[in-house]
Order: C-alpha cells, then structure tokens, then sequence
C-alpha cells in the first residue's frame, strides 16, 4: 500500500526554516515563519500563560476527557473575547479545535456537509493553508483580488468588483486582522461595504483572526469581525490562540458558528461536535483551560493584556524604524506602507530573484512572495535589512 504514496510537496515556510539554520553565517536574519520572537530572537512562554498552569497544575484533579466541543468556560470566554456583545451568546454554536488551523478544517468540513457544491473565496493572495486545504477536501474555490502591488494596500475596488461575482450560498473567507501575507487590512469602512457585498450577494462569510491583539489592539482588531457578526445572519469564525497567547504548540482554536436563531444554533453546535467526533474526538484541553484561566481572572487578564501590548507595540515601533531608514537609504515613500501594515507581516513587492540575492548575498531569509515577519527584526538588524532591501531594489 505504502509504495502507492507519491512525494508531497514539502511546506515552503517551513523548508525556508531549515535552510535558515542550514546556513553557517553568523549575521543571517531569519524573517520566515510566522512566530512572534522578541527583540533576543526568543519566543517567551507569556507570564499570565505561566501563572496560569502554575495554577492548573497545582488544582487538576483529574486528565478524564473533557466535552466533544471542549469545556464550555472556554467557548464562553474566547465568544467574549472575539465578539464582544456583537451577537447573543444563544445564536452562537462554538466548539474547541487543535488551533486555529483545526478551527478553519472544521469550517470547511461543516460548510461540505451544509453545502458541498458552495466556491470558497479566497482573498489573493491568502494564506497558503487556505486553498491547500480547500483542494484537499475536495472543494470548489475562487479568489478575489485583494492586495495592490503597486502601493502596498488593499486593492479594494478589485476587491468589491470580484464580491460581485459571488454566488448565493458561496462562502467569503475574509482575516480578521492582521492579514497574512500581506499585512494590509481593510478599513472600518472597508468592512461595511464588504458586509454590504457579501450580504448581497446572498453568501456566508469565514473569518480567519489568528492575530487578535498583534495589530491595533485587542478590541479594534476584532471590529471588522464583531461587524460582520452583528450584521449577517449567518457566518462562521475561526479564531486562534497560538499567537496571541504565544501557545504555539498546545494547539489551542474555537470555531464559533453564528446562527440565524437559537434553534439553529443547536442544530449547529450538535453538528460541529459530530465533526469533532469524526476527526479526533475531544479537541486538545491544556492551552484552551489556559487560555480560560487567563481570560477569566481579573489580574492575569491585565497581565497579558499588558504583554501583548508590549509585544504589539515592539512590532508597530520596528516597522516604524524600517519604513524610516528605506525611505532615508531609498529617498523615496516607496516602502511607506511597512509602517502602515499591521500584524506581524509585511509583503515587500520584490521579486523571487530579488529575495533569492537577500538570501544568498546578505543572509536574509524571507518567504518567496517577499513576505517578511516582522517581529524577526530588533533595532541593530533593522538597519542592516534596510540596506540589503535598498541595494537589491534599486
Ligand atoms: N490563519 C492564519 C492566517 C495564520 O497565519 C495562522 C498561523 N500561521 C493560522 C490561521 C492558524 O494557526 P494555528 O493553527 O497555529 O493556530
């Protein structure tokens, strides 16, 4: 059986990785895979993560299985922390998966099942996981224009013209924030004529918000999401800890499904438990009572918050210093969009052969699409990507 397997491609991000410490120079600079590092190129465990299972640990009387949807404290919490008062909690169906990833292939398994011939849409370009999967399952998807090249944002007017083609019953898949590859996000106002969009056309939106708190804060980067919620009938929202928490490896998710009623809502909450069931039964627990933990208790909840401003706040000032010094080294506003971007990347508009000479002549290992995470830099390195990117693009 075995031998009918065929070589898969391997994860571009994650090659990149290995060729990063593949490579014997001392002065690389790693601005790759899409984990927060502080400015000593670590990745802390936070210090409401630790209380909190200090406190787990000292309290957990029993490791027996938890709920098919996860413990309820949880969905509570996290339903609190993503929708605010948006919606009532009774029109909303929410069950725990293994991150934010699990939360996103338990939407499509749901949205199969719902409706199999349904074309997700995806923004282009969008987070690779997103159509790889999609194939995967065997499901029908399109995309719509969403990045302008030339000046580093939203290409909205792309954006709309493609929602125009979207077909009752398809499926939008919107981020939350944040956006992954590019960094450029829609406005408030962008969100409104988007829901506008979407809701003319008769479809269901998917939100994807991985990076709650790492752009403009906790409660504005939910505002396009809390907007869509409150204003469809329907949609379905996978959120992820993994950054925001910095529980990278307890693979920690909710996937919430925002019914037109209460009745509804229970049908759904039921068939999102089924799908837990069919593909791993009960969803990992640790990093979700963590989180619940946090989210719960007055103190440690100010303490993160507190964290991740800080932690929110070193990236906004390192794209700040970036976009500085390019416009100081190129004379010109052409990278002005670095300090504009929010979340943890930015899509630089070189080309493959200009991140192929960063790679090879100055040690910088970026995604092929020029995406750069941003929180790989610190204040010395910042000066020395400004000048490598200033020579290759000019
Ligand atoms: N969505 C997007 C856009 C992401 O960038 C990520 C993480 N790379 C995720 C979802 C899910 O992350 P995880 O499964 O680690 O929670």
């Amino acid at each position: 059986m075995l031998e009918a397997l065929k070589e898969q491609p391997a994860d571009k991000i994650l090659a990149l990785m290995g060729a990063y410490r593949a490579d014997p120079r001392d002065d690389k600079i790693d601005l790759g895979v899409g984990v927060y590092k502080d400015p000593t190129g670590n990745t802390p465990v936070m210090r409401a993560v630790k209380e909190a299972e200090r406190r787990i640990w000292s309290s957990q009387e029993t490791k027996a299985y938890t709920g098919l949807a996860g413990e309820p404290a949880f969905a509570d919490a996290m339903i609190g922390l993503v929708l605010g008062d948006a919606v009532p909690r009774d029109r909303v169906a929410a069950v725990a998966t293994p991150g934010g990833t699990g939360a996103i292939r338990q939407a499509l398994e749901l949205i199969r099942l719902a409706a199999p011939s349904a074309t997700v849409w995806l923004s282009n370009p969008t987070w690779p996981n997103h159509p790889s999967i999609i194939k995967y399952l065997g499901m029908p998807s399109a995309e719509y224009r969403y990045f302008d090249e030339a000046t580093g944002g939203v290409d909205f007017d792309g954006m709309l013209a493609d929602l125009r083609g979207v077909a009752a019953g398809d499926v939008v898949l919107l981020h939350g924030c944040c956006h992954n590859p590019t960094g450029a996000n829609l406005t408030a106002d962008q969100w409104q004529q988007t829901i506008a969009a979407v809701r003319a056309a008769g479809a269901v939106p998917l939100i994807d918000i991985a990076y709650q708190g790492f752009g403009d804060g906790l409660g504005a980067d939910a505002t396009g999401t809390r907007a869509v919620a409150g204003a469809m009938e329907e949609c379905l929202i996978a959120a992820s800890c993994s950054k925001n928490f910095g529980i990278y490896r307890e693979r920690t998710g909710l996937l919430m499904a925002v019914a037109r009623d209460a009745a509804q809502a229970k049908v759904a909450q039921g068939t999102l438990a089924f799908l837990n069931r069919q593909n791993y039964s009960f969803p990992p627990d640790h990093g979700a009572r963590v989180v619940t933990e946090i989210l719960t208790d007055a103190d440690l909840r100010a303490d993160w918050e507190s964290e991740l401003e800080e932690v929110r706040n070193t990236m906004l000032g390192l794209r700040q210093a970036l976009a500085d010094e390019l416009r100081r080294l190129t004379n010109s506003d052409r990278f002005d969009f670095i300090a504009r971007h929010r979340g943890m990347f930015s899509r630089l508009g070189l080309t493959p052969e200009q991140v192929e000479v960063l790679r090879k002549d100055h040690g910088v290992y970026m995604v092929g699409d020029s995406r750069i995470n941003i929180a790989g830099l610190n204040q010395d390195t910042v000066p020395v990507l400004a000048k490598a990117i200033a020579e290759v693009a000019s």
